[in-house]
Protein backbone atom coordinates (compact mmCIF):
# COMPACT_ATOMS: atom_id res chain seq x y z
CA UNK A 1 0.00 0.00 0.00
CA UNK A 2 1.19 3.33 -0.94
CA UNK A 3 1.79 6.18 1.79
CA UNK A 4 1.30 9.91 0.88
CA UNK A 5 4.60 11.71 1.24
CA UNK A 6 2.98 15.16 1.85
CA UNK A 7 4.68 16.42 -1.43
CA UNK A 8 3.29 17.49 -4.24
CA UNK A 9 4.75 18.05 -7.99
CA UNK A 10 3.33 20.12 -10.17
CA UNK A 11 4.54 19.75 -13.64
CA UNK A 12 3.53 22.71 -15.57
CA UNK A 13 4.14 26.19 -14.21
CA UNK A 14 1.63 27.97 -16.70
CA UNK A 15 -1.80 29.89 -15.42
CA UNK A 16 -3.16 26.38 -14.25
CA UNK A 17 -0.18 24.40 -12.42
CA UNK A 18 0.76 27.81 -10.70
CA UNK A 19 -2.99 28.05 -9.56
CA UNK A 20 -2.87 24.78 -8.02
CA UNK A 21 0.13 25.27 -6.52
CA UNK A 22 -0.89 28.44 -4.82
CA UNK A 23 -3.93 26.82 -3.72
CA UNK A 24 -2.02 24.02 -2.31
CA UNK A 25 0.44 26.51 -0.60
CA UNK A 26 -2.32 28.68 0.84
CA UNK A 27 -4.03 26.15 2.59
CA UNK A 28 -1.03 24.16 3.97
CA UNK A 29 -2.53 20.96 2.22
CA UNK A 30 1.79 19.66 1.23
CA UNK A 31 4.59 20.28 3.43
CA UNK A 32 6.42 20.74 0.37
CA UNK A 33 6.00 21.60 -3.52
CA UNK A 34 7.86 21.06 -6.32
CA UNK A 35 7.46 22.44 -9.26
CA UNK A 36 8.69 21.90 -12.45
CA UNK A 37 8.32 23.55 -16.63
CA UNK A 38 10.48 23.70 -19.57
CA UNK A 39 9.98 26.81 -19.31
CA UNK A 40 12.32 27.32 -16.74
CA UNK A 41 13.20 30.58 -15.96
CA UNK A 42 9.69 31.24 -16.11
CA UNK A 43 8.92 28.04 -13.15
CA UNK A 44 11.76 29.30 -10.96
CA UNK A 45 10.24 32.91 -11.19
CA UNK A 46 6.87 31.46 -9.97
CA UNK A 47 8.94 29.64 -7.11
CA UNK A 48 10.28 32.47 -5.93
CA UNK A 49 7.29 34.27 -5.94
CA UNK A 50 5.69 31.56 -4.10
CA UNK A 51 8.86 31.48 -1.58
CA UNK A 52 7.40 34.73 -0.94
CA UNK A 53 4.11 33.63 -0.08
CA UNK A 54 5.06 31.29 1.82
CA UNK A 55 6.73 32.87 4.13
CA UNK A 56 2.40 33.59 5.63
CA UNK A 57 2.22 29.73 6.27
CA UNK A 58 3.17 27.37 8.32
CA UNK A 59 6.29 26.79 6.74
CA UNK A 60 5.45 25.10 3.93
CA UNK A 61 8.53 24.78 1.17
CA UNK A 62 8.25 25.32 -2.54
CA UNK A 63 11.13 24.22 -4.65
CA UNK A 64 12.31 23.91 -8.22
CA UNK A 65 12.48 20.58 -9.16
CA UNK A 66 13.37 17.97 -11.46
CA UNK A 67 12.56 14.79 -11.99
CA UNK A 68 14.80 12.83 -10.28
CA UNK A 69 13.34 14.68 -7.21
CA UNK A 70 10.28 12.95 -7.50
CA UNK A 71 9.91 10.25 -4.73
CA UNK A 72 7.69 7.66 -3.58
CA UNK A 73 3.88 8.63 -2.45
CA UNK A 74 3.95 12.14 -4.09
CA UNK A 75 1.20 13.41 -5.96
CA UNK A 76 2.19 14.32 -9.20
CA UNK A 77 0.00 16.83 -11.24
CA UNK A 78 0.12 17.30 -14.66
CA UNK A 79 -0.66 20.34 -16.23
CA UNK A 80 1.98 21.41 -19.19
CA UNK A 81 0.83 21.68 -22.36
CA UNK A 82 -0.64 23.88 -24.95
CA UNK A 83 -3.81 25.39 -23.27
CA UNK A 84 -7.17 25.93 -25.21
CA UNK A 85 -7.35 29.33 -26.90
CA UNK A 86 -10.57 31.06 -27.39
CA UNK A 87 -12.84 29.15 -30.35
CA UNK A 88 -10.36 26.37 -29.85
CA UNK A 89 -12.24 22.78 -28.07
CA UNK A 90 -10.62 20.81 -26.02
CA UNK A 91 -10.62 18.21 -28.74
CA UNK A 92 -8.42 20.19 -30.64
CA UNK A 93 -5.80 20.26 -28.31
CA UNK A 94 -5.36 16.67 -28.45
CA UNK A 95 -2.60 15.87 -30.92
CA UNK A 96 -0.03 18.59 -29.74
CA UNK A 97 -0.99 17.31 -25.63
CA UNK A 98 -0.93 13.42 -26.20
CA UNK A 99 2.94 13.44 -27.67
CA UNK A 100 3.94 16.10 -24.54
CA UNK A 101 2.30 13.92 -21.99
CA UNK A 102 3.47 10.72 -23.49
CA UNK A 103 7.04 11.94 -23.03
CA UNK A 104 5.98 13.09 -19.30
CA UNK A 105 5.15 10.03 -18.66
CA UNK A 106 8.17 8.36 -20.01
CA UNK A 107 9.92 10.40 -17.71
CA UNK A 108 8.12 9.69 -14.31
CA UNK A 109 8.27 5.87 -15.48
CA UNK A 110 12.17 6.56 -15.57
CA UNK A 111 12.30 7.57 -11.96
CA UNK A 112 10.57 3.80 -10.76
CA UNK A 113 8.92 5.97 -8.08
CA UNK A 114 4.84 4.72 -6.60
CA UNK A 115 3.25 7.94 -7.24
CA UNK A 116 0.00 8.95 -7.74
CA UNK A 117 -0.62 10.60 -11.01
CA UNK A 118 -3.37 13.19 -11.15
CA UNK A 119 -4.51 14.43 -14.92
CA UNK A 120 -5.69 17.99 -15.53
CA UNK A 121 -3.51 19.14 -18.81
CA UNK A 122 -6.90 18.73 -21.70
CA UNK A 123 -8.08 16.53 -22.98
CA UNK A 124 -8.09 15.30 -19.88
CA UNK A 125 -10.20 11.63 -20.58
CA UNK A 126 -8.27 10.81 -23.24
CA UNK A 127 -4.53 11.91 -21.47
CA UNK A 128 -5.33 10.61 -18.35
CA UNK A 129 -6.06 7.08 -20.39
CA UNK A 130 -3.00 7.48 -21.64
CA UNK A 131 -1.38 8.18 -18.14
CA UNK A 132 -2.69 5.17 -16.69
CA UNK A 133 -2.01 3.20 -19.98
CA UNK A 134 1.81 4.28 -20.37
CA UNK A 135 2.37 5.16 -16.34
CA UNK A 136 2.63 1.19 -15.67
CA UNK A 137 1.39 2.45 -12.12
CA UNK A 138 -1.51 1.05 -10.21
CA UNK A 139 -4.67 2.18 -11.81
CA UNK A 140 -6.35 3.53 -8.58
CA UNK A 141 -3.49 5.86 -8.40
CA UNK A 142 -3.98 7.32 -11.74
CA UNK A 143 -6.47 9.49 -12.86
CA UNK A 144 -7.71 12.59 -14.91
CA UNK A 145 -9.37 15.64 -13.06
CA UNK A 146 -12.80 14.96 -14.98
CA UNK A 147 -15.70 16.83 -14.30
CA UNK A 148 -14.74 18.41 -10.63
CA UNK A 149 -14.79 21.90 -12.02
CA UNK A 150 -17.87 21.36 -14.18
CA UNK A 151 -19.36 19.64 -11.00
CA UNK A 152 -18.39 22.90 -8.94
CA UNK A 153 -20.32 24.92 -11.12
CA UNK A 154 -23.56 23.03 -11.88
CA UNK A 155 -23.91 23.44 -7.94
CA UNK A 156 -23.21 26.79 -7.92
CA UNK A 157 -25.67 27.38 -10.70
CA UNK A 158 -28.39 25.65 -9.04
CA UNK A 159 -27.26 26.89 -5.18
CA UNK A 160 -27.94 30.45 -6.77
CA UNK A 161 -30.83 29.34 -8.65
CA UNK A 162 -32.20 27.88 -5.51
CA UNK A 163 -30.84 30.59 -3.28
CA UNK A 164 -29.35 27.84 -1.12
CA UNK A 165 -25.74 26.74 -0.56
CA UNK A 166 -24.08 24.84 -3.46
CA UNK A 167 -22.43 22.33 -0.47
CA UNK A 168 -26.00 21.19 -0.17
CA UNK A 169 -26.45 20.49 -3.83
CA UNK A 170 -26.04 16.92 -4.70
CA UNK A 171 -25.62 17.04 -8.16
CA UNK A 172 -22.75 15.66 -10.57
CA UNK A 173 -21.51 16.48 -14.44
CA UNK A 174 -20.51 13.28 -15.46
CA UNK A 175 -19.01 12.10 -19.11
CA UNK A 176 -16.25 13.79 -21.11
CA UNK A 177 -15.03 17.15 -19.54
CA UNK A 178 -16.00 19.05 -22.54
CA UNK A 179 -18.96 19.17 -24.90
CA UNK A 180 -20.26 16.41 -24.75
CA UNK A 181 -20.42 16.67 -20.94
CA UNK A 182 -24.03 15.80 -18.77
CA UNK A 183 -25.78 16.97 -15.62
CA UNK A 184 -26.97 14.19 -13.61
CA UNK A 185 -30.32 15.96 -12.44
CA UNK A 186 -33.07 13.08 -12.03
CA UNK A 187 -31.35 11.63 -9.38
CA UNK A 188 -29.92 15.04 -7.98
CA UNK A 189 -31.16 16.73 -4.49
CA UNK A 190 -30.90 18.93 -1.66
CA UNK A 191 -31.50 18.33 1.98
CA UNK A 192 -32.66 14.95 0.45
CA UNK A 193 -35.28 16.65 -1.20
CA UNK A 194 -35.75 16.28 -5.11
CA UNK A 195 -34.09 18.99 -6.70
CA UNK A 196 -37.70 19.96 -8.41
CA UNK A 197 -38.45 21.41 -4.85
CA UNK A 198 -36.64 24.09 -5.30
CA UNK A 199 -36.15 24.66 -8.89
CA UNK A 200 -38.74 24.15 -12.10
CA UNK A 201 -37.22 20.69 -13.48
CA UNK A 202 -37.99 20.59 -16.70
CA UNK A 203 -36.14 19.99 -19.93
CA UNK A 204 -35.98 23.48 -21.04
CA UNK A 205 -34.23 24.05 -17.29
CA UNK A 206 -31.93 20.90 -18.17
CA UNK A 207 -30.95 22.18 -21.26
CA UNK A 208 -30.23 25.67 -20.48
CA UNK A 209 -27.88 24.37 -17.30
CA UNK A 210 -26.27 22.02 -19.41
CA UNK A 211 -25.52 25.09 -21.78
CA UNK A 212 -24.62 26.89 -18.84
CA UNK A 213 -22.38 24.77 -17.52
CA UNK A 214 -20.43 24.06 -21.24
CA UNK A 215 -20.27 27.54 -21.95
CA UNK A 216 -18.42 28.72 -18.99
CA UNK A 217 -14.76 27.87 -19.60
CA UNK A 218 -15.46 29.24 -23.37
CA UNK A 219 -16.46 32.49 -21.63
CA UNK A 220 -13.69 33.02 -19.10
CA UNK A 221 -11.33 32.27 -22.13
CA UNK A 222 -12.78 34.77 -23.76
CA UNK A 223 -12.24 37.01 -21.35
CA UNK A 224 -9.21 36.80 -19.95
CA UNK A 225 -7.48 33.86 -22.15
CA UNK A 226 -7.49 30.96 -19.46
CA UNK A 227 -9.34 29.63 -16.77
CA UNK A 228 -7.30 28.08 -13.57
CA UNK A 229 -8.76 29.42 -9.93
CA UNK A 230 -11.91 26.89 -10.20
CA UNK A 231 -9.31 23.82 -11.28
CA UNK A 232 -6.50 25.39 -8.79
CA UNK A 233 -8.88 24.89 -5.78
CA UNK A 234 -10.89 21.72 -7.40
CA UNK A 235 -7.19 19.82 -7.84
CA UNK A 236 -5.90 21.15 -4.34
CA UNK A 237 -9.03 19.36 -2.79
CA UNK A 238 -7.84 16.16 -4.88
CA UNK A 239 -4.40 16.42 -3.13
CA UNK A 240 -5.98 17.19 0.35
CA UNK A 241 -7.90 14.09 -0.05
CA UNK A 242 -5.25 11.82 -0.79
CA UNK A 243 -3.25 13.33 1.63
CA UNK A 244 -5.72 13.17 4.62
CA UNK A 245 -6.99 10.05 4.13
CA UNK A 246 -10.58 11.57 3.38
CA UNK A 247 -12.87 9.12 1.80
CA UNK A 248 -14.01 12.13 -0.63
CA UNK A 249 -16.28 11.42 -3.56
CA UNK A 250 -14.97 13.63 -6.58
CA UNK A 251 -16.15 13.20 -10.25
CA UNK A 252 -12.90 11.72 -11.64
CA UNK A 253 -11.80 10.17 -14.99
CA UNK A 254 -11.25 6.94 -14.56
CA UNK A 255 -10.99 4.01 -16.87
CA UNK A 256 -14.22 1.87 -16.53
CA UNK A 257 -14.65 -1.62 -16.28
CA UNK A 258 -18.24 -2.30 -17.60
CA UNK A 259 -19.91 -0.26 -15.05
CA UNK A 260 -22.10 2.23 -16.98
CA UNK A 261 -21.70 -0.49 -19.67
CA UNK A 262 -19.17 1.16 -20.92
CA UNK A 263 -15.16 -0.37 -20.57
CA UNK A 264 -11.74 0.56 -22.11
CA UNK A 265 -12.56 4.11 -21.59
CA UNK A 266 -11.71 7.04 -18.85
CA UNK A 267 -14.63 9.24 -18.24
CA UNK A 268 -16.05 11.33 -15.43
CA UNK A 269 -17.87 9.42 -12.89
CA UNK A 270 -18.07 9.86 -8.78
CA UNK A 271 -15.22 8.18 -7.27
CA UNK A 272 -14.55 7.67 -3.61
CA UNK A 273 -10.67 8.95 -3.28
CA UNK A 274 -8.55 8.30 0.13
CA UNK A 275 -4.84 7.48 0.27
CA UNK A 276 -5.18 4.23 -1.76
CA UNK A 277 -6.21 6.27 -4.56
CA UNK A 278 -9.76 6.05 -6.03
CA UNK A 279 -12.25 3.50 -6.08
CA UNK A 280 -15.18 3.00 -8.13
CA UNK A 281 -17.92 2.54 -5.47
CA UNK A 282 -21.20 2.33 -7.03
CA UNK A 283 -23.26 3.53 -10.29
CA UNK A 284 -25.31 6.57 -10.51
CA UNK A 285 -28.95 6.09 -11.87
CA UNK A 286 -29.29 7.71 -14.54
CA UNK A 287 -32.47 7.75 -16.83
CA UNK A 288 -32.97 7.50 -20.22
CA UNK A 289 -31.63 10.77 -21.27
CA UNK A 290 -28.70 10.88 -19.15
CA UNK A 291 -28.11 7.31 -20.09
CA UNK A 292 -28.21 8.52 -23.77
CA UNK A 293 -26.02 11.37 -23.06
CA UNK A 294 -23.88 9.19 -21.01
CA UNK A 295 -23.44 6.59 -23.96
CA UNK A 296 -22.54 9.33 -26.41
CA UNK A 297 -19.82 11.34 -24.15
CA UNK A 298 -17.90 7.40 -24.28
CA UNK A 299 -18.34 7.39 -27.86
CA UNK A 300 -16.55 10.86 -28.53
CA UNK A 301 -13.74 9.89 -25.91
CA UNK A 302 -13.19 6.33 -27.49
CA UNK A 303 -12.65 8.07 -30.68
CA UNK A 304 -10.33 10.79 -29.21
CA UNK A 305 -8.49 7.81 -27.73
CA UNK A 306 -8.27 6.31 -31.15
CA UNK A 307 -7.41 9.66 -32.85
CA UNK A 308 -4.50 9.92 -30.11
CA UNK A 309 -3.33 6.15 -30.91
CA UNK A 310 -3.19 6.44 -34.36
P1 LIG B 1 -0.16 27.56 -19.89
O1 LIG B 1 0.22 27.70 -21.31
O2 LIG B 1 -0.30 28.78 -19.04
O3 LIG B 1 0.85 26.58 -19.15
C1 LIG B 1 1.29 25.38 -19.68
C2 LIG B 1 2.74 25.20 -19.25
O4 LIG B 1 3.18 23.91 -19.68
C3 LIG B 1 3.70 26.23 -19.84
O5 LIG B 1 4.34 26.94 -18.78
C4 LIG B 1 4.68 25.40 -20.66
O6 LIG B 1 6.00 25.90 -20.62
C5 LIG B 1 4.58 24.06 -19.95
N1 LIG B 1 5.03 22.93 -20.74
C6 LIG B 1 4.78 22.66 -22.06
N2 LIG B 1 5.37 21.50 -22.40
C7 LIG B 1 5.99 21.02 -21.29
C8 LIG B 1 6.75 19.85 -21.00
N3 LIG B 1 7.00 18.95 -21.95
N4 LIG B 1 7.24 19.69 -19.76
C9 LIG B 1 7.01 20.60 -18.78
N5 LIG B 1 6.28 21.72 -19.00
C10 LIG B 1 5.80 21.93 -20.24
O7 LIG B 1 -1.53 26.74 -19.88
P2 LIG B 1 -2.58 26.65 -18.69
O8 LIG B 1 -3.60 27.73 -18.82
O9 LIG B 1 -1.80 26.53 -17.43
O10 LIG B 1 -3.33 25.29 -19.03
C11 LIG B 1 -2.66 24.05 -18.86
C12 LIG B 1 -3.57 22.89 -19.25
O11 LIG B 1 -4.61 22.77 -18.29
C13 LIG B 1 -4.26 23.06 -20.61
O12 LIG B 1 -4.27 21.83 -21.30
C14 LIG B 1 -5.68 23.45 -20.23
O13 LIG B 1 -6.62 23.17 -21.24
C15 LIG B 1 -5.85 22.59 -18.99
N6 LIG B 1 -6.98 22.91 -18.11
C16 LIG B 1 -7.66 21.86 -17.61
C17 LIG B 1 -8.75 22.07 -16.77
C18 LIG B 1 -9.51 20.88 -16.26
O14 LIG B 1 -10.60 21.02 -15.68
N7 LIG B 1 -8.99 19.67 -16.44
C19 LIG B 1 -9.13 23.37 -16.44
C20 LIG B 1 -8.39 24.45 -16.96
C21 LIG B 1 -7.31 24.20 -17.82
Amino acid sequence: MLNPSGRVVVIGAGNVGASIAYSILNQEIAHEILILDIAEEMAKAQVLDMQDASNFTHGVSVKYADYKDIDDGDIVVITCGAAQKEGQTRTELLGINAKIIRDVISKIKTTRKNVYVCMVTNPVDVLAYIAVKESGLPEAQVFGSGTILDTSRLKGAIGRDAHVNSNNVHAYIMGEHGDTSLPVLSSGNIANMPLDTFVKLNDQYYTDIAGKIRNTAYEIIKGKKATYYGIGNAVASICKTIIRNENKIYPLSVILKGQYNAKDVSIGVPVMLNSDGYKIVGEVPLNDLERNLFDESVKTVKANIQAANA
